[in-house]
C-alpha cells in the first residue's frame, strides 16, 4: 500500500500559433524531475512526479547555463502509447484485482487533458485503449469459469449539475440529476443510464455518442465543454463459476472512473463575469475539494490522519459522487496536463503545485 495515488505530469508541444508568435518555453524534464521558471521573476521551481512526458519537439535553453540542447536526456518523449502503457496498463490490473480506480485529467483548458484521456482521431488516448484492452483480455483470458459484465455510464457536472450523457439533450433533467445514498450500495446518481457493453465496437458506439451530447450540451448552454467535469465509469465484474455445476460462485466487482476535469484556470485572470465567473468559482470549489479529498485519503492510507477525521466528499458533487471509487479499496492516478509556453507560467505553476499536493 501507500501507492494509492500516482502523478504523471505530461507538456505538451506548442501549437502553431505558439510557433508562429516564437513563444518560450518554461518547463523542461529530466526523468522524473520537472522544472518550471519564470525569466521576468527570476523564479525556479522543481518537482517531482511518478512519470514525466515530454513531448516538446523543440529546443530547450537550460535556464542556468543558456545553453540550447534538443531534448534532455532521460526525458520521455511521451507518445500515447507509452502513457498508456505506465498509467493504463496499471488502472487495468488493478481493476482485474477487483480495485476501484479513478485516473484524473487536471490542467487548464488547451493543455491536453482530452489528448491524454480520450485522444484526438488516431492518436488514441488512455480511454479508448484501455477499452480495447479490456475486451482483448476478456477474449483471451482461456478461463470458461470466469464470465464477465461490463457495463458503462458517462455523466457531466457543470456548475454543480449532473447529467447523463448517455441520454439525448433534450431529455436533461432541470436541475440536474440527485445524488443520493443507498445504506449498503452506498452513492449512487438516481435514474444514471447503465448501458451494457460485450465488445470494444458497442462501447466505442456509446462513448461516441456520449461525446457528441457533451458538445450539443455545451451549446445550448452557452458553455464550452472544458468548463464542465465529464466522468466516464466502466463497471466491470468478474463472474467465477463453480467447475463441474458451472454454478455462480463469488465475483468480483471495480469501477473504472475516467474523468477529465474542467479546466482549471483561474476565474479572475480570465476577465469572467456573470455565467462564466459562476462557472469558474464551482470549478475552482469543486477542484479544490478534490484535492482536498485525496490528499485527507493519501494521509489516512499512510496512517497519518487525526482519528475521526472527515474526508470532505459532501463539498462538491464530483467528490460525492466518486466517494465509493475514491475512499476504501481504490487506486487513483492523476495526469497533469500542461503548457510549455512562458505566456502560461502562472497557470503552469498552479497545476504543478496542485498535482504535488496530491501525490
Ligand atoms: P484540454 O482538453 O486540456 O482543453 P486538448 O487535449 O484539447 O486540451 O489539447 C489542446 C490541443 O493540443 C489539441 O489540439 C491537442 O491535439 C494538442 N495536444 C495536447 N497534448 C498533446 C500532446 N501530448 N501531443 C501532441 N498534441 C497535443
Amino acid at each position: 500500500m501507500g501507492e494509492a495515488v500516482k502523478v504523471a505530469v505530461r507538456v505538451r508541444p506548442f501549437n502553431s500559433r505558439e510557433k508562429a508568435e516564437g513563444a518560450e518555453l518554461c518547463v523542461s524534464m529530466d526523468r522524473n524531475s520537472t522544472k518550471v521558471w519564470s525569466r521576468e521573476t527570476n523564479y525556479e521551481k522543481e518537482f517531482n512526479f511518478d512519470y514525466s512526458y515530454w513531448s516538446h519537439d523543440g529546443f530547450i535553453e537550460d535556464p542556468t547555463t543558456g545553453v540550447l540542447k534538443k531534448d534532455r536526456p532521460g526525458s520521455k518523449y511521451a507518445d500515447q502509447q507509452m502513457v498508456f502503457n505506465d498509467v493504463g496498463v496499471d488502472i487495468l490490473n488493478n481493476a482485474w484485482e477487483g480495485y476501484h480506480v479513478c485516473l484524473f485529467a487536471y490542467g487548464q483548458t488547451g493543455s491536453g487533458k482530452s489528448y491524454s484521456i480520450v485522444g484526438y482521431g488516431p492518436n488514441k488516448g488512455v480511454i479508448p485503449i484501455a477499452c480495447e484492452e479490456i475486451f482483448n483480455r476478456i477474449k483471451n483470458s482461456g478461463n470458461p469459469l470466469v464470465k464477465y459484465d461490463v457495463k458503462v455510464s458517462m455523466l457531466e457536472i457543470y456548475n454543480e449539475q449532473v447529467q447523463d450523457l448517455l441520454q439525448p439533450p433534450e431529455r436533461r433533467v432541470k436541475g440536474g440529476l440527485k445524488v443520493r445514498e443507498h445504506p449498503k450500495t452506498g452513492v449512487f446518481v438516481e435514474g444514471l443510464v447503465q448501458q451494457t457493453v460485450s465488445s470494444y465496437e458497442e462501447i466505442s458506439q456509446v462513448l461516441d455518442d456520449g461525446n457528441k451530447h457533451r458538445t450539443v450540451a455545451a451549446t445550448q448552454m452557452n458553455a464550452t465543454s472544458s468548463r464542465a467535469h465529464t466522468v466516464l465509469t466502466i463497471s466491470f465484474t468478474q463472474i467465477f463459476h463453480e467447475e463441474g455445476t458451472g454454478k455462480p460462485l463469488t465475483r468480483k466487482q471495480s469501477d473504472i472512473n475516467l474523468v477529465d476535469l474542467a479546466g482549471s484556470e483561474r476565474a479572475s485572470k480570465t476577465g469572467a463575469t456573470g455565467d462564466r465567473l459562476q462557472e469558474g468559482s464551482s470549478i475552482n470549489q469543486s477542484l479544490s475539494c478534490l484535492g482536498k479529498v485525496i490528499t485527507a485519503l493519501a494521509k489516512k492510507s499512510a496512517g497519518g490522519a487525526a482519528k475521526g477525521e472527515v474526508i470532505p466528499y459532501r463539498e462538491s458533487k464530483l467528490t460525492r459522487i466518486l466517494q465509493n471509487a475514491l475512499g476504501g479499496n481504490s487506486k487513483t492516478t492523476m495526469i497533469a496536463a500542461i503548457s510549455p509556453a512562458t505566456f502560461n507560467f502562472e497557470e503552469t505553476l498552479s497545476t504543478l503545485r496542485y498535482a504535488d499536493q496530491v501525490k
